[in-house]
């Protein structure tokens, strides 16, 4: 997609509601790229928590007074705004969850437990996060489910030949990363999909790296269920979200039970209250639901496709200067065609040392195998260093890793 037309994004701007960005270390302003684990939280989304806390806390579904109305029309209405957000059916089809994670298990405990059997075949891609690699594995070894892994080739993309291969009638579902959190490769999930529905299999997307970033919508991917996490995508910790079709999500059965979640409950029986609130028992994550909200509303002022493409952007820009450098190992798909981060190493350098001297020059970024162990195995690498976008990032901060490098190499050369 071309995104020629769209007008730059304002950073200056944007920085300013991120009292945090202005922090410094060693007299060091922060260069905050870690993004793909936690993006940073602007004023709005936590004055609204604070607000809420201020006037209208109470807890939800229970109360006839004033402030239980108040609060569980936040809660609700948050639903709502998701659902819109994604292009979803309504509240019904958007469940919180803790975060990507939890909505992982919630399917396939709630699901696959039950469902999945010997001659089950649950297909993963090779650049899962372990958030959906080790879950499917524990439920294929429970269950005696097979799991099978699609090939990511030399690129870093997905062997679609290989995919169509692999998913066949057998197949009961395809788990598959929209956008992956070590390659940054954009994988072509509407076609996973299509493949896994042509054999009358599910399709889970794992969106923790594409819903922050681009514009998402379930129904043109068609995907059966899909997750992501509000802690990255401005919002707070401890809230995410499990979109599932609303005809499966009426046949699943809950994952936990409890108060909130029920219609009737008798000494021998209990029977399930409507959607979404069935998959919801227990106190939810009230503020949190206000904070994700307030986050979608300010993501949405500032328009997804133009975070799109200021952090395709900047992803290109940070490939490109990183490739220039001999002494640099690129993974994932070149410049032009990735999300808004980039994985590297830099010869004769642990990753971790790598990023112990960035954090030196009061740069923030990740090392370590990112939750994706099997992909880094097959890389042939123990770990990388990840430097990660968002909206507030400018190419000078780019310019700063890059400069930063020089240490390491005289520091270990
Ligand atoms: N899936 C992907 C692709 C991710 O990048 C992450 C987070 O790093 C997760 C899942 C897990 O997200 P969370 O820790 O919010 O559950």
């Amino acid at each position: 997609m071309s995104h020629q037309h769209l007008e730059a994004l304002d950073v200056a701007a944007i920085r300013e509601e991120f009292p945090i960005l202005q922090r410094e270390f060693d007299d060091q302003q922060v260069v905050y790229l870690d993004n793909a684990a936690t993006t940073q939280t602007p004023d709005p989304v936590v004055d609204a928590m604070s607000d809420y806390y201020r006037e209208s806390n109470a807890n939800v579904h229970r109360g006839i007074h004033h402030l239980s109305q108040e609060a569980s029309n936040a809660y609700e209405t948050a639903h709502d705004r998701v659902a819109e957000f994604i292009n979803a059916d309504g509240r019904e089809e958007i469940v919180f969850t803790k975060n990507t994670t939890e909505g992982e298990n919630l399917l396939a405990y709630a699901w696959g437990l039950n469902e999945l059997g010997p001659e089950d075949e649950v297909v993963l891609t090779e650049m899962e996060h372990h958030a959906s690699l080790v879950t499917w594995q524990q439920i294929a070894e429970r269950t005696g489910a097979t799991v099978r892994y699609i090939r990511v080739d030399e690129d870093g993309r997905l062997d679609m030949d290989h995919a169509a291969d692999l998913i066949t009638d057998d197949t009961a579902i395809v788990s598959a990363a929209h956008v992956s959190n070590t390659l940054g490769t954009v994988n072509p999930v509407g076609q996973l999909t299509d493949l896994a529905h042509d054999h009358d299999a599910l399709s889970f997307i794992d969106g923790a790296q594409a819903v922050p970033n681009r514009p998402v919508d379930v129904k043109a991917i068609d995907a059966d269920f899909y997750a992501f996490s509000g802690h990255k995508m401005a919002g707070p910790t401890g809230i995410g979200v499990l979109y599932g079709k609303r005809d499966l999500f009426e046949e699943l059965d809950p994952f936990l039970y409890g108060g909130g979640m029920i219609r009737k409950v008798t000494f021998e029986d209990s029977s399930w209250g409507d959607l979404p609130w069935k998959f919801e028992p227990g106190t939810p994550q009230i503020a949190e639901a206000v904070g994700l909200h307030a986050a979608i509303d300010w993501l949405e002022d500032i328009g997804m496709e133009r975070i799109q493409a200021h952090e395709e952007e900047l992803a290109a820009y940070a490939y490109d200067r990183l490739a220039a450098e001999d002494d640099i190992e690129l993974y994932g798909p070149d410049g032009s065609d990735r999300g808004g981060l980039v994985a590297f190493n830099l010869d004769g350098v642990h990753a971790h040392d790598l990023t112990s001297i960035m954090n030196d020059h009061t740069i923030a970024v990740r090392a370590g195998d990112h939750c994706t162990q099997p992909l880094h195995d097959k890389l042939g690498v123990p770990a990388s260093t990840r430097a990660s976008f968002y909206v507030y990032n400018t190419r000078e901060e780019v310019d700063k890793l890059v400069a930063a490098l020089d240490d390491a190499r005289q520091l270990f050369a």
